[in-house]
């Protein structure tokens, strides 16, 4: 009887073998249901096979192979065998850590047909409509009928993602005789919105990258902000399109999606475009998955998560802003979505693009040393845009009043009397507001990490940021019993209650994770901004990425020193970037843009090359360091991480760890440390690193000790290898 071999989901790099009578050779990728102990669970075929080592009275019987869609093409499978190679991660946890979730159960997935695609137009009757006739509360009918205006033809989904109240709305000006349909004919790349005419380093970009043709290639495009990089990809997804294969997208966060996918939708407004972004539940993920992989969509647009996307015929792959850490995984199997679509572009021999205006250092290497190819956009795509003037305050000399200088007050009040936008950002890291005792310095712990419990002053809550765990503001300091504890440092809601009080008549929208949590958040407040319905913005590094903010004219940055003296060797390479984004919101259109940023080192080098937007000066400087000190891009990296309730437990596990290693002379090792955040969720936490300037040398050791440690016993501590670390 045949002998299937299945990657299960379970920590063990090995494949599992059942009988199943009806399986063949053609069910390798195909989902098999299968006893595993005393569960049932589904993994997916990897071999059929005649032989097993198993006796056959252990062998047991699968219970099923699901065939209701196909099997996992073999492309996929080899991008899930080399992510697990490469991060030593078992490989039937990578592989189900990679699929839609639908995918993953232990139940045939069930398909409706897709009802067949309208795009909807205005009548010359509706074009007759006036915005004004709808009265202003009916917010979505406004905003639907401006889409239509603006956009002539939308889309089901399009109408869809306006609001679900929109395709109501639709059917009732159809029976008023405002629009028309008619189907969509999928293949057609009909461009709808206006195509610029490209600058000349545009042109350039967008020739050489098609030059290079149908091979493999990564592309560092490297483009101050504003340069207009995302025209260079929606050229270069024309061209793809034109040769009807697909594009992959990826950027960084979920919030960036709705603009992106507008911007894209807009262009190609009859393209099947797929957004697959974590804001998805699990029949929108599996139907978009879908989608990419039978070839029916040709543009899909994703996070990290989207890089595992079937794709039948790919032709270029994006990754936008390339540097952020979220392409990074954080927990379970920590893969860079960034490396793993350079290996996907290899294995499909086709260009990849990097983009960014401030690069990370390792890619930036790369173009340096002609790994990649590199090329630059060094003015704004707009005419008459400049680079924003980029000013430090000193602090020493400034005192601050409740967290904002003078200076910057004065700078907020012109802006205002100009009508002109601003924007205060606020850096996120150490600066959330604490609660603070005066007299005994006591400040409010979170009970299951090494970290300070955040204030929210609007609900009067303290809050980990960690763990999430949240407790009421207490009377009394628990250690003095003093009865006068308040908010120390400057949170978002701290600076929002300065500014009111400063601007009673100005308009200010604050941005944060609290204020965006709600579907369609994003869209209202980006509306709010581009509609001018707001005049101060206030945020967190949520607001530094990608948004383009035409009348945004001031931007004031607050608290950015703590990261130039961080223990982390990447701080400063972090702090350039977000600080360089976040500049590079203001002045984008016909407005110029001034940033000012309050410091008390303003002669500190980074905050110089930043004046003079320098990102190659620092870059060089950071680079000639990291020589020195033996770092990335130097060379590769890879932690050991454990975790358990007792640190002792963790100590001692690296250290057997430790001992089983046989380093060769190229792979160097260190003694296990406590991480950064030494307890979190109630876990104590340390790593062990282990570096070499050869990667290959230090996959050669990591494979065989990875080996040897599995042999550990460790059912009290979680461990795994991070190759490639960003955080420690
Ligand atoms: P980046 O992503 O490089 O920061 P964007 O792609 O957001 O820059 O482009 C910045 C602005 O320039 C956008 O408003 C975009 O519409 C505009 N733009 C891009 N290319 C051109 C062009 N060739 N001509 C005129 N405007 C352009
Ligand atoms: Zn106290
Ligand atoms: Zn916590």
């Amino acid at each position: 009887m045949p002998i299937i071999r299945v990657a299960l989901n379970v920590p063990v790099d090995t494949l599992f073998d059942y009988q199943a009578e009806d399986a063949s050779q053609h069910d390798i990728g195909l989902r098999a249901c299968v006893p595993f102990g005393k569960k049932q669970v589904t993994g997916i075929i990897l071999a059929v096979s005649d032989e097993t080592q198993i006796p056959v009275e252990k062998l047991k019987s699968a219970y099923c192979i699901f065939r209701e869609i196909k099997p996992l093409p073999a492309a996929l499978l080899d991008l899930f065998h080399f992510c697990s190679q490469y991060y030593h991660h078992p490989l039937g946890m990578v592989i189900m850590n990679g699929l839609p979730v639908k995918l993953r159960n232990n139940k045939p997935v069930s398909l409706k047909r897709k009802p067949h695609q309208y795009q909807y137009s205005l009548t010359s009757a509706g074009k007759n409509v006036e915005l004004t006739q709808i009265p202003a509360r009916n917010r979505v009918a406004r905003r639907l009928l401006n889409e239509f205006q603006q956009a002539v033809t939308l889309t089901n989904p399009q109408i869809k993602h306006i609001s679900p109240r929109a395709e109501k709305l639709l059917q009732d000006w159809i029976q008023l005789g405002w629009i028309t349909s008619e189907l969509c004919s999928a293949s057609t790349a009909a461009r709808v919105a206006k195509t610029p005419v490209l600058t000349a380093e545009q042109e350039i970009a967008v020739n050489a990258i098609t030059a290079g043709g149908k091979q493999f290639n990564t592309w560092l495009l490297h483009g101050v902000t504003g340069s207009g990089k995302t025209e260079v990809y929606l050229r270069i997804i024309e061209s793809v399109l034109a040769q009807g294969r697909q594009a992959l997208v990826l950027i960084p966060e979920i919030s960036l999606t709705p603009q992106l996918e507008g911007v894209f939708r807009g262009r190609f407004s009859n393209v099947p475009l797929v957004s697959l972004h974590s804001g998805l539940n699990d029949t929108e993920r599996l139907t978009g998955w879908l989608q990419a992989e039978s070839g029916e969509a040709k543009i899909i647009l994703g996070t990290r998560l989207a890089v595992f996307t079937p794709l039948s015929d790919l032709g270029v792959i994006i990754v936008d802003e390339e540097q952020d850490s979220s392409f990074k995984q954080q927990d379970g199997l920590r893969y860079s979505a960034r490396d793993l679509a350079i290996f996907r572009a290899r294995q499909n021999a086709i260009p990849v693009i990097l983009g960014s205006a401030t690069p990370s250092l390792e890619s930036y290497y790369n173009a340096l040393t002609n790994r990649y190819r590199h090329i630059r956009l060094l003015s704004r795509a707009v005419q008459n845009a400049t680079l924003p003037l980029i000013q430090c305050i000193d602090t020493r000399i400034h005192k601050n009043q409740e967290g904002l200088s003078d200076p910057l007050i004065q700078a907020l009040n012109q802006c205002l009397q100009e009508k002109h936008q601003s924007l205060i950002f606020i850096n996120r890291r150490g600066y959330a507001p604490v609660l603070l005792c005066k007299s005994c310095g006591w400040t409010a712990p979170c009970q299951r990490c090494s970290s300070r419990l955040v204030v929210h002053l609007r609900d009067k809550k303290l809050r980990c940021h960690h763990c999430g765990h949240q407790e009421q503001f207490p009377r009394a300091c628990p250690q003095c019993g003093n009865q006068d504890i308040a908010p120390f440092g400057q949170g978002t809601q701290r600076v929002e209650e300065t500014l009111t009080a400063h601007f009673p008549a100005a308009r200010i929208l604050r941005i944060d994770r609290d204020s965006t949590r709600r579907k369609h958040a994003w869209q209202e407040i980006l509306h709010a901004v581009h509609t001018h319905q707001v005049d101060i913005l206030i945020g967190t590094q949520l607001l530094s990425k990608g948004h383009d903010f035409p009348n945004l004219s001031l931007v004031g940055i607050l608290n950015a020193d703590g990261a130039l003296y961080s223990t982390d060797f990447r701080a400063s390479e972090r702090l350039f970037a977000q600080l360089m984004q976040v500049a590079g919101r203001a002045g984008r259109a016909n407005v110029a843009g001034h940033v000012l940023i309050q410091t008390e080192f303003p002669d500190h080098p980074l905050y110089q090359a930043l004046q003079r937007h320098d990102y190659d000066a620092l870059a060089q400087t950071l680079l000639a360091e990291r020589k020195i000190a033996g770092f990335p891009p130097y060379v590769y990296q890879a932690l050991l991480r454990a975790e358990a309730h007792h640190i002792k437990t963790v100590l001692d596990f690296l250290a057997q760890a430790a001992q089983l290693a046989r380093p060769p002379q190229a792979v160097e090792l260190f003694d296990p440390v406590p991480a950064h955040m030494s307890r979190l969720k109630g876990l104590e936490r340390a790593h062990l690193l282990v570096q070499s300037s050869s990667r290959k040398h230090l996959h050669t050791f990591l494979t065989g000790w990875y080996a040897k440690i599995t042999t550990l016993p460790s059912q009290k501590v979680r461990w795994v290898l991070d190759v490639d670390p960003l955080e420690f």
